[in-house]
């Protein structure tokens, strides 16, 4: 399978990242601070493995919160969808037929028995996206 630069390089930062999972906490007067690994312990209360992350707003603001969610929430969500774009690419670069397209009049394509023009042939719009799939 072949990754694009860029998942690469959004692999690599997941991975160089603080390990999650990461949590929020709010100071009550409009700044959040994202934590890794934020747990109560008994007699210690709330702990965390640190401050990753420090978003200031106005208090009640709710933006502030939200940002603070996302940015906690992509430490597990990246690596997430990560994964799953891998698993996908797999299953459309077996899934795909290696024959080239070829059209008809109408720009349909007769190898694939794709009756329409838009969106194009699944087929070639695979092997657009993995040029390694196509037949040589
Ligand atoms: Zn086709």
């Amino acid at each position: 399978m072949t990754a694009t630069p860029r998942i690469e390089e959004i692999r690599a930062r997941a991975d160089a990242a603080t390990p999650g999972h990461w949590g929020t906490d709010y100071d009550g007067k409009g700044t959040y601070y994202v934590h890794a690994r934020l747990r109560t312990e008994r007699g210690a209360g709330m702990v965390s493995d640190g401050v990753v992350a420090t978003l200031q707003g106005e208090h009640g603001d709710g933006q502030t919160y939200r940002n603070a969610s996302f940015a906690a929430r992509a430490r597990e969500d990246v690596p997430f969808l990560l994964d799953r774009v891998a698993e996908l690419e797999a299953l459309v670069q077996g899934m795909a037929d290696p024959d080239p397209c070829w059209f008809d009049h109408h720009g349909y394509c007769q190898a694939h028995g794709w009756t329409a023009t838009s969106p194009a042939c699944p087929h070639g719009r695979a092997q657009s996206l993995f040029p390694e799939l196509k037949e040589s």
